[in-house]
C-alpha cells in the first residue's frame, strides 16, 4: 500500500453553444477578427445594461439534469470585482451564493468500476476577453471577442484520487456536453477548459492536505500529465519534511513542467455582491421538466441497449456511443438491417478511417439505410468479402450516395470467385510452391495460414472468400 494520497478536484469551463453572448446580443463565433463583436454592453460602458441570455439557462440547466444536480429555482447573479486589463467592465458577473445546480455526481470508468464522482456546484458565469503577449515585446494585445462569453463552471468536491481518475472525469465530461449539444467541447479552442486542484495527505488521513491550483489545462493529455508531476513534487516536498506552500501554479506542455505563478496568503477578496442590474429569476416545476424532455437518451442508455437488443459487445458499445452523430447514424441504419454486428464493423473500421483521413464528419455520411443493408446483405450472402467492400466499394458510396452497391460489385467485377475447384486449384498451387513453409506449419507453426491465404487472395485479385479459402487450405494441410 501506498504511504500517501493524492486527492483532486477540478474546476471545468464549459463555453454554452449559444450564438450571442452571455448579456449582450454580440456573436460568439470564433473566427473572426480580433475586438469584432464588443458592443458598449461587452464593454460595461456606462449607462450600458446586461440582459440575461435565455439559451444559456436552459443549458446549463440541461447539464445539471444530465448530472443528476438539484437545479435552484431562485437564481441571481453576483458580481466578482477585480482589475485586470482584459476585465474592461473591472468585475465579472458570475454566480456566487446561488449557483443554477448544486450537487450532482459524474460516473466514470476506472478499473475498479464505474465510479460516481461528486459535484459541488455548477454556476452561470461570463467569460473574460484575451491578453495577448507574444505578439510584441515591450506590448500586450487585448482582444475582447471573448469576454462575456457564455460558460458555465463545473465543480468537483475533491474526491479524485488519481492522473487517470481526473483524465477519466474530464473525458466524461467532453463527452456528455457534446452528446447533450450544450457545448464544443473543443479543448484546443479552449471552449472547454480545466483547472485542477492537488493535495496529497498521509493514507487514513481525513483532513484535506494543502493543495496547489494548476491553471488553464487545455488537453486531456495536459491534466493528466500535470496532475502526475504535481502528486510527485507534492508527495517529495512531505518526504524531504517541507511545508507545501498554497499556491497557484502553471504547466508548460513544452518543458512538461509546472511552476508558481502566485501564492495565496488568504482567498481573495472579490468583494461579491448582488448583481443590481440583473432581477432574480425564479424557475418553475414544469419548466425544468419541459427541458428535461428535450434531452437526449444518455450514452450509458443508449449503450445498454446495443449490448441488450442489438447483441453487440460492450467494446462496440462503448465506440458506437463515443459520439452522438456516429451513434444517431449507428441507430438510423440499424433500424432498416439485421446485420447489426456487421453494421458496427463497418463503422467502427473502415467508415471511421476514410473519415478521419478525409477530414469528414458522422453527420455528413450521405449513405441511405437502404444502401448500407444492401451492401451489408451482399456481404453477409458471400458476394462480396468485407475488405473489398471496405477498400472499393464503401469509398463509392461514400463519394456518390446514389450508387447501388449490387450494380456497382458488378460494373467492378468485384463479385467473389464462389468456384470451388478454382480455389482448390489456386490453394494446392500455393501450397506446392512452399514446401519449407508447409513443413513448418505441420510442425506447429500454425500462423502460418495467413501467408498461404495472402497468397491465394492476391492470385485470386483479392475476390476470394476468406472463410471458404481456409477451409480449403485447412483440408489441403491435414491431408
Ligand atoms: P477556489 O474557487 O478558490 O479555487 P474552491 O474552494 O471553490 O476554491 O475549490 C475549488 C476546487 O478545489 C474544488 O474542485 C475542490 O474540490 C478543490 N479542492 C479544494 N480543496 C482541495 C484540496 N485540499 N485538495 C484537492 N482539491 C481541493
Ligand atoms: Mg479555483
Amino acid at each position: 500500500m501506498h504511504k500517501y494520497e493524492a486527492v483532486i478536484g477540478l474546476e471545468v469551463h464549459a463555453q454554452l453553444n449559444t450564438a450571442s453572448k452571455l448579456f449582450s446580443g454580440d456573436a460568439t463565433r470564433f473566427d473572426a477578427n480580433p475586438n469584432a463583436h464588443v458592443s458598449p454592453i461587452t464593454l460595461g460602458h456606462p449607462g450600458t445594461l446586461p440582459r440575461m441570455n435565455k439559451r444559456a439557462v436552459e443549458l446549463a440547466i440541461k447539464m445539471g439534469l444530465v448530472c443528476q444536480c438539484e437545479i435552484s429555482t431562485y437564481n441571481y447573479f453576483a458580481r466578482k470585482n477585480y482589475f485586470y486589463a482584459d476585465l474592461p467592465k473591472g468585475y465579472q458577473i458570475s454566480q456566487h451564493t446561488t449557483p443554477i445546480c448544486k450537487g450532482g455526481i459524474i460516473n466514470i470508468p476506472t478499473t475498479n468500476g464505474v465510479k460516481g464522482v461528486k459535484l459541488t456546484r455548477i454556476h452561470l458565469e461570463e467569460d473574460a476577453g484575451k491578453s495577448i503577449h507574444d505578439l510584441d515585446d515591450a506590448l500586450t494585445f487585448l482582444d475582447f471577442n471573448r469576454a462575456g462569453m457564455p460558460l458555465i463552471e463545473i465543480v468537483s468536491e475533491p474526491d479524485m484520487h488519481s492522473a487517470e481518475e481526473a483524465a477519466a472525469y474530464l473525458t466524461e465530461i467532453r463527452k456528455l456536453v457534446r452528446w447533450i449539444g450544450i457545448c464544443d467541447g473543443n479543448m484546443e479552442e479552449g471552449s472547454l477548459r480545466c483547472d485542477a486542484n492537488i493535495s496529497v495527505r498521509l493514507q487514513g488521513v481525513q483532513s484535506l492536505g494543502t493543495r496547489v491550483e494548476v491553471k488553464n489545462l487545455n488537453s486531456i493529455k495536459h491534466l493528466k500529465h500535470a496532475v502526475e508531476i504535481e502528486i510527485q513534487r507534492l508527495t517529495d516536498i512531505l518526504e524531504r519534511g517541507e511545508t507545501i506552500l498554497q499556491e497557484t501554479r502553471s504547466y508548460d506542455a513544452d518543458a512538461g513542467i509546472t511552476f508558481s505563478i502566485r501564492t495565496k496568503e488568504d482567498a481573495e477578496d472579490y468583494r461579491y455582491f448582488p448583481e443590481p442590474d440583473l432581477a432574480p429569476f425564479l424557475f418553475t416545476e414544469e419548466y425544468i421538466s419541459g427541458l428535461k424532455n428535450q434531452l437526449p437518451p444518455l450514452p450509458e442508455v443508449v449503450a445498454s441497449k446495443l449490448i441488450h437488443v442489438y447483441e453487440l459487445s460492450p467494446y462496440d458499445a462503448e465506440q458506437l456511443t463515443e459520439e452522438k452523430d456516429l451513434y444517431d447514424l449507428y441507430e438510423i441504419i440499424a433500424q432498416s438491417t439485421k446485420h447489426k454486428k456487421q453494421l458496427a464493423n463497418l463503422l467502427l473500421g473502415p467508415l471511421r478511417a476514410q473519415l478521419n483521413q478525409s477530414d469528414g464528419e458522422w453527420k455528413n455520411v450521405k449513405i441511405s439505410a437502404a444502401n448500407f443493408d444492401e451492401l451489408l446483405t451482399l456481404i453477409s450472402e458471400g458476394i462480396i468479402n468485407f475488405s473489398l467492400a471496405a477498400q472499393k466499394i464503401l469509398p463509392r458510396m461514400m463519394a456518390d450516395a446514389s450508387v447501388k452497391p449490387k450494380s456497382l460489385i458488378q460494373e467492378l467485377d468485384l463479385a467473389q470467385d464462389a468456384d470451388a475447384d478454382q480455389l482448390y486449384f489456386w490453394a494446392k498451387s500455393v501450397l506446392e510452391a512452399m514446401p519449407d513453409k508447409v513443413a513448418e506449419y505441420k510442425k506447429g507453426k500454425k500462423g502460418l495460414i495467413g501467408l498461404f491465404m495472402g497468397e491465394v487472395k492476391k492470385q485470386s485479385k483479392g475476390k476470394a472468400d476468406p472463410k471458404q479459402v481456409t477451409s480449403i487450405l485447412e483440408s489441403l494441410l491435414h491431408q
